[in-house]
Formats: C-alpha cells, structure tokens, sequence
C-alpha cells in the first residue's frame, strides 16, 4: 500500500447498491476512506465537491454511464486517477475506457475474487499518478528555474558570457568560441552580443585588456575557476572577471565594471598619501618611499642624500601678510623645489613649512650643490601679494642615507634635523651637510669642507 501521511480518499461509483457496500467495506478494510455515489453524473458532482485520490467508476448505470463520466472527469484539472469496473466480457470497454485515460481496469466476477485484487490495482494507480505529479513538478520546477536565469541573464547589470570548448587538436584558448552573451556584456563593450556567437574569444582580445586570455587559458587547462582584474585600455575601464565552469567543456565568464571603485580606491589612497595643499606625498608616504630607497641601497649599494628644508621666520610671512598668502607662498616654494629636482627625487612635506628630500644615486657633494641650488632659487623666488610681493629664504640640512649597515631612516631624519638646526642657529639661509664619519673614507673633501661634525655647505654667491 502507498504510504501516505494522510487517509486516501476513494469515490466508488456504482448502481448497484448491494456491491457498492461490499466494494466500500473492503477499500475501508485496506485503510482507506471511501464515499459512494450511484451513477456518473452524481460521481462527478461529488468529484467536484471533494478532492478524491482516486475513484472506481462501474461501466453501465443510469443516468451516466463509467464512459461518459470518465471523459467528463478527465476534462477537470488535476482529474484524480479512475479504475474501471467492467463485467466479464467487457474487456474491450475496458481498452476504451484507458484510451479516454482510466488509469487501469479490474474485471468483476460473480465471485468476488476480484475485490483480492484492488489493492495491487490502487498501490498502482497511485504510485504512477505520483509519479506523475512528480514529473509535472520538476518540470514546473525547472521552468521556473530557467525563467529566472533568463531574466537574470538579460536584466543583470555584468557582462555574461558563456563560452565552449570546441576542443580538437593544438588546442588552445582560441577551442573557447562564444555560445551566449547577454545584454550588459554588448553594452559593456559596444559590441552586438549576436555578431560574436559562434566566434572565437580572440576576436573580443584588447577590448577587455589583453590579460583576460590568458587568465581564461589557466580556467581552461586547469579545470578550476579563477577570479582576476583585468584593464581595458581601449576604454580605460578596470573590471572584474569571475570565470567558471558551470558544466563540463563549458566556461562561463562575469564582467563586473569596477572602475568606479578603482577610481574611489585610488582617490582614498591618494588623500591618504598627498598633502592637499602642496600636492606632495606627506611624511607618512615619504617615509615609505624612504625605506623602500634604503632597501635598495642596502642590496645594489651606491648613496642617497636626504635633504632637510625648513622655511625661515615662516610666522612672520603669515603675520605679515595672512594665512592665505603663506598658503601661497608654501606652494610656490613646492614648484621651485620640484624644479630643481630629477623625476626619480621624492619630495614629501614633512610638517607645516619644513619638506623632505631624497636625492637617489646622489653623494654628499652633489647633494650638497642640489640643496644650494634649491636654497638659492627660494631666495630669489617672489610671490605677489596684492600690490606687495613676498620674498622668502629656507635653511636646509643634509645628511646621507645608509650610510651604516644598521641605519635607519629615522636616523638619517635626525641627522638631517641636526644639522637643519645648525644651519637655523648660524643665521639661516644656508646649507649645512651632517657630515657622518664613515661617509669621509673614500672620499676627498679636502679643500671642500673643513672635517667636521657638521659643515656649513652655503656657497658663496660667486660659487
Ligand atoms: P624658523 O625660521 O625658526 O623656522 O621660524 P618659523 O617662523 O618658520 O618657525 P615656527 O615653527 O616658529 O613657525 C612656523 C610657522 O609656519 C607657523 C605656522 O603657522 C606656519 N605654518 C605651518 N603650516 C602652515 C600652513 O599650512 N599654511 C600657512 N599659511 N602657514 C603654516
Ligand atoms: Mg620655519
Ligand atoms: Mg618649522
């Protein structure tokens, strides 16, 4: 017997009101629930009324016969499954009655031997109706499933591609050829999404940036998804690609757009990094750049001078002439900086009106005409202030970088300090070297500088 969680429910239909009992009380013996009715057409009222699991129908009967009712009940949505009773003889109705779509037939005898048979007949009748319904519903089911995926497909804001593998010999990323492309993808890189079906991905090769091949080679090959950025330099636009594969000898690709994020991420990390006002790195980034330059000099050798500049009687600007016009003037002062220098040099801000300099492959002679030409071009800057102009001068103290195998960047920071304070108390507008004692061997400043601890390094104005 089929298990159920609830009573089946059994419409017998018959005239015969003697049999209709006996069939009934032995349904009831098997378990079930079972109501009656005594010819078709108060069958089919009943059937309207309840929801039975399944009704016995006999052939002949007034007022409506077991083939009128079927063909009436088959017309009903989610008609329940009927068995045909027929009398011997009958069996041809029986073949009749299963075309019009009676589930099955049982022959009545005098005997009654056929009543040991309705409980195979009904175990099957409703095991194939389930079976049935279960289809029915996985067919719903999928339906359903593949009409979101075909409205996810075309409203979705990333670009689908699914992509198959053609295979054959000297395969390579170009087996991949298009099999579907969605709307958001031809949009995504002004294409018709119907041109490209059928084509190999080369055919889509720069416009998403030339990396996505082969990332989408390494999919291919290794049999796993990956997910990686790529950069479209026809369009300058950053995406984001989640390649899969969604079933064998198929890969199915994501372009997700994230230029904006990228854009946003660079814009946080550049105000994180740049001083607003001057448009140089601040202390934080300088130092960063610094022990990345220290890194270096460590493994391939050579010198880096670290510059040290500090704007003098600064108050005095702004006292005189404003904040507004000390603003001016600190960003005039960065431009005259950034002229003097290389590309390769990095200048940061390192407070309010003091910057930081790293001169690379630079010694302390060099370094030293580098600060004095900076010194000296400040010296003779001007910025108008209405109908005033402001003339300013910078100290600047000058150290090397690395010189010892143990130095450190703040190290070489508190040489460059010191000798930038020794420059502020000898008179300001000058150049003092700090003059580190291991830097001296190998090098002939005799005549240059007198040795000692800190140097004053101002040219003469004739020098
Ligand atoms: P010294 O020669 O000893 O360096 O004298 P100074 O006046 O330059 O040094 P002090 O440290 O006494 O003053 C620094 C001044 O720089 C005071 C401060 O208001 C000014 N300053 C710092 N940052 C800014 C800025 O962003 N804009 C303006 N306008 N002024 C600034
Ligand atoms: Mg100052
Ligand atoms: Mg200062």
């Amino acid at each position: 017997m089929v298990q159920t969680s609830y009573q089946v429910m059994i419409l017998v239909i018959d005239d015969d009101e003697v049999l209709r009992r006996r069939i009934s009380k032995r349904l009831e013996r098997h378990g079930y629930q079972v109501m009656g009715a005594s010819n078709g057409l108060l069958g089919l009222e009943q059937a309207r009324l309840r929801k039975f699991d399944l009704i016995m129908v006999d052939h002949r009967m007034p007022v409506m016969g077991g083939m009128e009712f079927i063909r009436r009940l088959v017309t009903q949505e989610e008609a329940p499954p009927v068995i045909m009773l027929t009398g011997a003889g009958d069996e041809s109705v029986a073949v009749e009655a299963m075309k019009l779509g009676a589930s099955d037939y049982v022959v009545k005898d005098s005997e009654g031997i056929y009543l040991e048979m309705f409980q195979m007949v009904i175990d099957q009748a409703l095991n194939r109706r389930q079976l049935l319904l279960d289809k029915l519903r996985a067919e719903t089911a999928l339906r359903v499933s593949e009409e979101q995926y075909r409205l996810l497909f075309i409203w979705m804001q990333d670009g689908f591609a699914l992509l198959g593998n053609t295979g054959g010999s000297g395969c390579n990323v170009c087996s991949l050829r298009f099999q579907e492309l969605n709307p958001a993808f031809g949009r995504m890189f002004s294409i018709v999404p119907e041109t490209l079906i059928g084509q190999c991905v080369c055919r889509l090769r720069s416009i998403p940036g030339e990396d996505w091949l082969p990332q989408l080679d390494q999919v291919r090959t290794t049999g796993s998804g990956r997910q990686f950025e790529v950069r479209s330099e026809a369009r300058n636009l950053f995406f984001e690609v989640t390649a899969y594969i969604p079933q064998p000898g198929r890969i199915a690709v994501i372009f997700e757009d994230v230029t904006a994020r990228k854009l946003y991420e660079s814009e946080l990390e550049r105000l994180a990094t740049t001083d607003s006002l001057t448009g140089v790195g601040n202390r934080a980034e300088f130092c960063r750049r610094a022990e990345t330059e220290l890194e270096r000099l460590r493994r391939y050798q050579g010198s880096c001078s670290l510059l040290m500049l500090d704007l003098d009687d600064f108050k005095k600007v702004n006292d005189r002439y404003g904040h507004g016009v000390g603003d001016q003037v600190l960003i005039a002062a960065v431009t005259t900086i950034r002229n003097c220098l290389r590309k390769i040099d990095v200048v940061g801000r390192y407070g309010g009106e003091e910057f930081v300099i790293l001169l690379p492959e630079t010694d302390l002679p060099e370094a030293r005409i580098v600060a004095e030409r900076i010194r000296r071009t400040i010296e003779i800057m001007t910025v108008s202030a209405g109908d005033r102009t402001v003339s300013i001068t910078t100290s600047c103290g000058v150290t090397l970088l690395g010189v010892t195998e143990d130095a450190t960047i703040t190290q070489a920071l508190d040489e460059a300090d010191q000798a930038l304070y020794r420059a502020k108390h000898e008179g300001r507008n000058r150049t003092v070297l700090f003059e580190h004692p291991s830097a001296m061997t190998g090098t002939d400043l005799t005549g240059i500088y007198p040795i000692a601890r800190y140097h004053d390094a101002t040219l003469l104005p004739d020098a």
